[in-house]
C-alpha cells in the first residue's frame, strides 16, 4: 500500500507515525521525502485494514500500490503547482514563452536568437548542446563548449537557460550551468536518468515520449517527484501518427486532460509537433487557447543553414509576430504575457 502524509510534518510527528506502523507490524519504505511524503508499506502477515492506517494522525490517504501517480495527481494535491523560476511563476498567472535554437551552433547564431527571444517577451532561452539525433552521422551538438556559450549569452541578455540532458554521465555538466533541465521525448522512460534528476533541486521540463500514453507520461514524472524534486514541467511535443504529412501529431486534447489529472504545469512544443514553420504559430495560439502554461518554440536567424530542425525554426520576426498574438490571447484565458515593444 501507499501512504501519503500531510505536508510539513515535523521529525517527531514522522517518528510517531513510524512507531504506530511498527505496532501494526508493517514495514515502511520511504518513497518520496518531499513536502508531502509518500511511504510504501508492506506487511508479511495480512495488511492492516485501510481505515486503521487512515486513522493515524498525519496520514492523508491510503492507496493501493498501483494507484498510479499520487505525487503528480491533482486530486491528491488539491491545487495546481506553481514553479517559481527567476521572475516566472510557471503554472501560475504567467504564460511562459521558451524560445531558442534547436541546437547551439555559433556565438553569432546564439546572439541573434537571444535578442529575438528577449524582444518577444521570452524569459527562457532554450538550446541543445547534447542532441538526440536520429542518425549518428548528423550534428550531435557542441557538448560542454555549447553549454558554456549558451550560459554566457543567456547571462548577457538576462535570460534563463534551458538545455537537454541526454544521459546521467552529462547530468553534472548540464545541471551546473542550466537553470532548467530538459528531458527529451526519447528519454521519457530513461528511469536511471529520471531518478538522478529526482535527487536534484533543479526544475526539469519532461517531454512526452513519441508513443507514450498519458499514464506512462505521468508515471515518468512520478519518478522525478518520488526522488524529492518537485519542480517538474510537462511538455506535449506531438506523438507518432500514421500520416507522414506532419512530423508528429499534436495532442492538444491531452493538454486539457493532463490539467485535469495533474497539478504539474503543462507546456506545448508546436515546433517538434508539426515539423513545419508555417504550422508553428497557429498551433502555438491553439495551445494558449486550450490552457497550456507555456510554449517551447524553436527559432533560427537563417533556418536554411541550421544544423538541425531548420524547416520548423521560426525567424526572429515570426517569433515577434507570434508574441504579439499571444499578448492579445493571454488575458482572454486569464494569463499574463508581456506585449512586445
Ligand atoms: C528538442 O527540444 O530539441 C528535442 C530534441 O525535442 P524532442 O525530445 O521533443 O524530440
Ligand atoms: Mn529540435
Amino acid at each position: 500500500m501507499l501512504l501519503t502524509l500531510e505536508p510539513d510534518l515535523t521529525a517527531d510527528q514522522l517518528q510517531q507515525i513510524e512507531d504506530r506502523l511498527r505496532e501494526l507490524e508493517v514495514r515502511v519504505e520511504k518513497a518520496a521525502a518531499g513536502v508531502r511524503p509518500i511511504w510504501v508499506i508492506r506487511s508479511d502477515g495480512g495488511e492492516p485494514p485501510a481505515e486503521r492506517l487512515a486513522a493515524i494522525a498525519g496520514v492523508a490517504a491510503v492507496l493501493p500500490i498501483d494507484a498510479g501517480f499520487p505525487l503528480a495527481s491533482l486530486a491528491l494535491r488539491g491545487r495546481p503547482s506553481v514553479i517559481r523560476c527567476g521572475p516566472l511563476d510557471i503554472g501560475g498567472r504567467d504564460f511562459v514563452l521558451a524560445a531558442g535554437p534547436c541546437a547551439v551552433e555559433t556565438p553569432e547564431q546564439m546572439e541573434a536568437c537571444a535578442l529575438a527571444t528577449r524582444r518577444a517577451g521570452g524569459v527562457l532561452f532554450r538550446g541543445g548542446s547534447f542532441k538526440p539525433r536520429t542518425s549518428p552521422y548528423t550534428f550531435q551538438g557542441l557538448g560542454r563548449e555549447g553549454l558554456r556559450l549558451h550560459r554566457e549569452v543567456a547571462d548577457r541578455h538576462g535570460l534563463l537557460m534551458m538545455s537537454e540532458v541526454l544521459d546521467r554521465e552529462d547530468l553534472p555538466a548540464v545541471a551546473e550551468l542550466a537553470d532548467i533541465l530538459q528531458v527529451g521525448s526519447r528519454n521519457m522512460q530513461n528511469f536511471p536518468l529520471l531518478k538522478a534528476i529526482g535527487r536534484l533541486k533543479r526544475p526539469v521540463l519532461l517531454k512526452r515520449g513519441l508513443a507514450a500514453t498519458r499514464e506512462e507520461f505521468l508515471l515518468a514524472a512520478e519518478y522525478i517527484l518520488a526522488g524529492g524534486n518537485e519542480r517538474v514541467i510537462l511538455c506535449e511535443r506531438g506523438i507518432r501518427s500514421f500520416d507522414p504529412a506532419l512530423r508528429n501529431s499534436l495532442d492538444l486534447a491531452s493538454v486539457v486532460l493532463l490539467k485535469e489529472m495533474t497539478h504539474l504545469p503543462v507546456f506545448v512544443d508546436p515546433s517538434h509537433a508539426t515539423g513545419r514553420r508555417r504550422l508553428v504559430a497557429p498551433m502555438a495560439r491553439a495551445a494558449a487557447a486550450v490552457g497550456a502554461d507555456g510554449l517551447l518554440v524553436e527559432i533560427h536567424p537563417s533556418p536554411e543553414s541550421a544544423l538541425s530542425d531548420g524547416p520548423q525554426a521560426l525567424l526572429p520576426e515570426d517569433l515577434l509576430r507570434l508574441a504579439g498574438e499571444l499578448a492579445d490571447l493571454a488575458p482572454v484565458v486569464g494569463r499574463r504575457f508581456p506585449r512586445p515593444a
